[in-house]
């Protein structure tokens, strides 16, 4: 372990030199991925837990790289955040799923558009008055459109994520809580939280069959947003198992393999047209 400026702590990792070369790379690369339209937004379906028609759809970045193929978010979003790309992949997100979402809203689809915000993004002073754009270059109404916050930002109490909250509820936006129940959760936060929705995080959804305390923690993380008005939804549903329990629980709204992996915009389009989304 070695220490780096101010309190950081960082591992040293022999293999650190050969993966920064290679990051370099994939740095390099990707600061032009918006430019040569490498980027594409893949689109989940939340789907409602009673009626099973979909209730939204969640978009997800994909990366097609000329030599590696697809690159996962979870890879390239980190490095973006770091290498100070991830606010004009952001803006390019937000224009394009509002784009979308009027494509949708004019074929008669009546779903919610849902996208992943970075801390980055939280922090930008101009973040809402962006979002306001692009929804009103679409016609859409604010209310039909969702963004996810993870819950580690979402407790991050620092001003200027706490004004965004208010500017994202202010503009009439719905906001999620992602990945709710993996960190630290505070409960008595969760109150003060100016979100209308929670995600339970697929690590809590994957242990429901086996553990009898996922199962006590999912059934309480359910009735206490219940009890504050909240919807949950759970992230991760690969089996009927997990969705019989799930639905057991009153959880709302059901998102994962079982039901719909990621696909393109056009494929979700055609699914959620079969589904009685209109
Ligand atoms: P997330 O928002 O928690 O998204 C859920 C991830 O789980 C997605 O991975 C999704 O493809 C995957 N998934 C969905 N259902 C299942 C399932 O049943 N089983 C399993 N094992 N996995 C499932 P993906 O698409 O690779 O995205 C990873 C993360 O990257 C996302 O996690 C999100 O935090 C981030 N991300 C994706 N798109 C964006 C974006 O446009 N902007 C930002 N800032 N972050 C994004
Ligand atoms: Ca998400
Ligand atoms: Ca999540
Ligand atoms: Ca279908």
């Amino acid at each position: 372990v070695k220490q780096t400026g101010g309190n950081a702590w960082a591992v040293f990792d022999p293999q650190m030199a050969v993966d920064e070369r290679a990051q370099a790379a994939l740095v390099a690369a990707l600061r032009s991925a918006v430019a040569r339209r490498q980027l594409e937004l893949f689109y989940q379906p939340k789907i409602d837990a009673r009626t099973l028609r979909v209730t939204a759809a969640e978009a997800l970045l994909r990366w097609h790289h000329p030599e590696r193929g697809i690159v996962s978010p979870a890879v390239f979003i980190p490095l973006a955040e770091r290498h100070g790309l991830i606010g004009e992949i952001g803006n390019w997100v937000i224009g394009e799923a509002c784009r979308q979402a009027g494509v949708w809203r004019q074929q008669g689809l009546r779903m919610r558009v849902a996208i992943n915000l970075s801390p980055f993004q939280m922090r930008q002073d101009d973040l809402v008055d962006r979002l306001q754009e692009a929804l009103a270059a679409n016609q859409l109404q604010p209310a039909r459109f969702t963004v996810e916050i993870t819950e580690t930002l979402a407790l991050e109490n620092t001003q200027a994520t706490q004004r965004t909250f208010e500017r994202l509820r202010e503009a009439g936006l719905h906001v999620a809580i992602d990945d709710f129940g993996a960190g630290q959760t505070s409960l008595a936060y969760l109150k003060s939280l100016p979100a209308s929705e929670l995600k339970m995080d697929m690590g809590l959804v994957r242990d429901l069959a086996t553990s009898e305390d996922a199962r006590k923690i999912a059934d309480a993380v359910i009735r206490l947003s219940h009890a504050l008005d909240k919807r949950v939804v759970a992230e991760g549903v690969e089996t009927t198992e997990q969705r019989d329990l799930l639905v057991a629980m009153g959880c709302d709204e059901l998102q994962g393999y079982l039901f719909a992996r990621p696909m393109s915009a056009a494929a979700l389009g055609l699914w959620a047209m079969d589904d009685g989304a209109n």
